[in-house]
């Protein structure tokens, strides 16, 4: 993969990395969409990357989809798929890893403890092999990107960081390859998630604090009964730190996380408060 990226760069071809863990759906597809409008060669990752679950996480029965995804790509005009094996990414000896140590304190990595530790060193790890000079992240995993980005500055990675807006299906809800986990029931349920991040606007307009809309949008959530808060957390885009007396006009992240039985979604809105 190295000397292939090596040999575009030579050709003086940008190269531009989508870093995923497979099972590819629109959400993916428009991040390569992305990637092709900013780079010259496409190259896509996928690996499960068992660094980033904990244990009693969906690591084995995490989606794979390996032919479908090849067909996606291909139909996509991508140009590498980045399929390495497990025992390639951490050699049995491995023992070096990335740590984030504030942006990591808040939201999923509170309650998701060594999940971007896993993140960072394999992402910098791909970015070591694949030597993008673009890489495209969703803004579905917000913190993610902010990590991702704050990784790259911190450590002087020459790669150019872009982030992709949420793709939702047609009733809203976001595009996750973990929604394949929901039951018929729950999958209708899970529409909540989005339909109550959509009320904030009117909640906000009702002049309801910080405090107020959050047990609003806990409420409202939790009408639905499989549905069980991890959190609900409204938090400064930049530092993800929990506000409760924002100035007018700054720019909050409203992030949701929950489980059903078997699956966690998450999902997030950005509003100017
Ligand atoms: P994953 O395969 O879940 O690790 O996701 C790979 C990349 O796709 C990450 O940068 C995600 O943020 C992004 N992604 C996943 N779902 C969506 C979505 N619904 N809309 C936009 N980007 C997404």
């Amino acid at each position: 993969m190295f000397r292939q990226s090596r040999l575009w760069h030579s050709q003086n071809k940008s190269v531009a990395l989508v870093p995923t863990m497979g099972a590819l759906h629109e959400g993916h597809l428009s991040l390569i969409r992305l990637a092709k409008k900013k780079g010259d060669k496409i190259v896509v990752s996928i690996f499960v990357n068992p660094t980033q679950f904990g244990p009693n996480e969906d690591y084995n029965s995490y989606p794979r989809t390996l032919n479908e995804d090849f067909k996606k790509c291909s139909e996509l005009g991508v140009d590498a798929v980045f399929l390495p094996s497990v025992s390639a990414m951490y050699p049995d000896n491995s023992s070096t890893y990335v740590n984030e140590e504030i942006l990591s304190q808040h939201l999923c990595g509170a309650r998701r403890k060594g999940h971007f530790r896993g993140v960072c060193t394999i992402v910098l790890k791909l970015f070591n092999i694949c030597a993008p000079d673009i890489a495209v992240f969703g803004q579905k995993d917000a913190q993610q990107s902010l990590i991702i980005s704050q990784m790259v500055r911190d450590l002087n990675i020459p790669v150019k960081i872009i982030i992709a807006p949420i793709k939702r299906e047609k009733d809203g809800l976001a595009m996750s390859s973990r929604n394949k986990y929901l039951l018929p029931e729950e999958r209708r349920q899970a529409t909540a998630i989005y339909n109550g991040l959509q009320k904030i606007k009117k909640w906000q307009n009702d002049n309801l604090s910080v405090a107020q809309v959050r047990r609003k949008l806990i409420r409202f959530i939790q009408r639905e009964k499989d549905i069980r808060i991890d959190y609900v957390s409204i938090v400064n885009i930049n530092t993800l730190s929990e506000v409760s007396r924002p100035k007018k006009g700054d720019k909050l992240l409203i992030a949701v996380a929950v489980f059903f039985n078997k699956a966690r979604l998450i999902d997030n809105i950005v509003i100017k408060w």
